[in-house]
C-alpha cells in the first residue's frame, strides 16, 4: 500500500500529526523508535504550562488558541482531563528585557499580545501579588501578568490520547520500530526501517531531538542545539493545600529564571519547579539522563529557597528532558531543504507542547493539501539563509 502520510516520530507533534492525518484518511502510518509516551525525548514529566498571549511572539497564539479548542474536543471524545486551568501568573520587572527561550522582552510582548487578541488578563502590583500568591517572595517593583485560561496540559495523556484516536480512525501506529532513511521515488518516498519499507506521498518527520539526523546532509546542519534541563518535584512544608491547583496558578518568575506548577501528586508527591539552562549543548545519545545529588542541591539553594516560602530541600522526583533550539526560540514547520516531499517539524526550542495539537492540524494541511491557513513563514528554514 502507498499510505498518503507517514509521520515519524510520535511525540507532541508527531502524535497530533497522525490523528489529525488520521480525520481526513485512514492510509496513514506513524512509527516511532521507542513506546509514546516514554521519558527519552521532551514530552514527559506530567505537566506543561499551556498559555494564550504568547511572549515568544504573537505569532504563537493563533496556534496556542486552536489547540486550547482541540485538546478540549479531545478531552470530549475521549473522557480524559487533559487540560486544567488554573489561571497563570507570570512576574517580572516592568519593561524588562529579559529573554526567555531565547525572546527578549517576554513579559512585555505577554502583555501586548493579550491585549492584541483580547485575552482575559489583569497585570497585578507588588502588593497585590503579596496579598493573592503569598506562595512567592517578590521583589521590589514586581509586576504579575495574570492570564486565566492559563493552565497545564498532560503530556503523556494527551499523546496517549490522539494516538488512540489515531487508531480508531484506522492510522497504523507502530513502536519500537526506527527510521533508518528515505529516498525520493516518483510518487514520494520511500522510508526505511529497521524492520522494513514503506511507501508515501509524504513523509513527516516529528523527531525532536533526534531531527538533527536528518539535516546532517544540508546546510542547517549547525544550526540546532540540544540542551539538558531537569524537572525537579520538591517536598512541601507548610500548608499542601495552598500548593493545590484550585490554590496556585502555572507561574514563571521571569527574571529569576524559574517556573512551576500547582502539585498534583498529592501531599507525598511535591511540587514541581525547574530552571533552563543552555550552557551545554547535548544530543539525545550522548545525554546524562542522571540528576546528582549536587544539582539538586544547587537547583534548591540558587531557585527554590530565594524565591518560594514553605517548600522544603527534600527531592522528591527529578527527571531529565531535552530541548532542542533554535537560534531564534521559534519552530521548524517546513519543507526538508531537499526532499519536496518530506516536512519537518520541530525544534520547538522548549516552549513548544501547548501549541502542538495545532502543529499537528498545519502538518495535516500542509500533507493533505499542499497549504495550510496558520501562518507559518516565521517557522521556515530560508530565515536562517544569509545572502
Ligand atoms: C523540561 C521541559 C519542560 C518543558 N515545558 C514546557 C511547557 O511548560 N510548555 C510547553 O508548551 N512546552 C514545554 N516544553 C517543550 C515541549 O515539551 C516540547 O516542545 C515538545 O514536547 C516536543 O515534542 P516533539 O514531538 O518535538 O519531540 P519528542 O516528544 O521528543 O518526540 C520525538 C519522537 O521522535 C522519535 N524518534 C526520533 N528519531 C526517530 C527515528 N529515527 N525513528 C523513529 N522514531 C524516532 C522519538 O523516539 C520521540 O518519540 C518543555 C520541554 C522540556 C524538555
Amino acid at each position: 500500500m502507498i499510505f498518503d502520510a507517514i509521520v515519524v516520530g510520535l511525540g507532541a507533534m508527531g502524535s497530533a500529526a497522525l490523528y489529525q492525518l488520521s480525520a481526513h484518511t485512514p492510509r496513514v502510518l506513524g512509527f516511532d523508535q521507542f513506546s509514546p509516551p516514554h521519558t527519552m525525548g521532551s514530552t514527559h514529566g506530567d505537566t506543561r504550562i499551556t498559555r494564550q498571549a504568547i511572549g515568544e511572539g504573537a505569532h504563537f497564539v493563533p496556534l496556542a488558541l486552536r489547540s486550547y479548542a482541540i485538546w478540549r474536543d479531545l478531552e470530549q471524545r475521549t473522557g480524559h482531563q487533559l487540560l486544567t486551568s488554573t489561571g497563570g501568573l507570570f512576574v517580572g520587572q516592568p519593561n524588562s528585557t529579559v529573554a526567555m527561550h531565547h525572546k527578549p522582552g517576554w513579559l512585555d510582548t505577554t502583555i501586548r499580545a493579550a491585549e492584541q487578541f483580547g485575552i482575559p488578563h489583569q497585570v497585578l502590583d507588588t502588593e497585590s501579588l503579596r496579598r493573592q500568591f503569598p506562595q512567592f517572595r517578590y521583589r521590589p517593583g514586581d509586576i504579575g501578568y495574570f492570564e486565566e485560561e492559563a493552565g497545564f496540559l498532560r503530556p503523556e495523556r494527551c499523546v496517549t490520547a490522539q494516538l488512540e484516536q489515531a487508531r480508531q480512525q484506522g492510522a497504523t501506529v507502530r513502536t519500537q520500530e526506527r527510521l533508518l532513511g528515505f529516498t525520493a521515488t516518483d510518487g514520494g518516498i520511500r522510508v526505511q526501517t529497521d524492520q522494513g519499507v514503506y511507501h508515501g506521498r509524504k513523509l513527516i518527520l516529528t523527531t525532536g531531538s533526534w531531527i538533527t539526523e536528518s539535516l546532517r546532509q544540508t546546510p542547517y546542519r549547525e544550526l540546532l542545539t540540544v540542551n539538558r534541563q531537569v524537572l525537579y518535584w520538591f517536598g512541601i512544608e507548610g500548608d499542601y493545600t495552598r500548593y493545590t491547583p484550585d490554590a496556585l496558578p502555572v507561574f514563571i518568575l521571569n527574571e529569576r529564571n524559574v517556573y512551576g506548577f500547582p502539585a498534583v501528586g498529592g501531599p507525598e508527591g511535591g511540587i514541581k519547579l525547574a530552571t533552563e539552562t543552555y550552557e551545554y549543548a547535548t544530543s539525545p545519545h550522548t545525554v546524562d539522563r542522571t540528576v546528582s545529588e549536587s544539582e539538586t542541591r544547587q537547583m534548591y539553594e540558587q531557585y527554590v529557597a530565594p524565591n518560594f516560602v514553605g517548600i522544603g530541600p527534600q527531592c522528591v522526583k527529578s527527571v531529565v528532558c531535552l530541548y532542542t533550539m533554535t537560534p531564534d526560540g521559534d519552530f521548524i514547520i517546513d519543507q526538508h531543504p531537499e526532499h519536496r516531499d518530506v516536512l519537518l517539524a520541530s525544534a520547538c526550542s522548549g516552549h513548544g507542547f501547548k501549541h502542538s495539537a495545532a502543529v499537528g492540524q498545519v502538518l495535516a494541511e500542509l500533507a493533505l493539501e499542499g497549504r495550510t491557513g496558520f501562518t507559518i513563514s516565521p517557522f521556515q528554514l530560508s530565515r536562517f539563509d544569509r545572502s
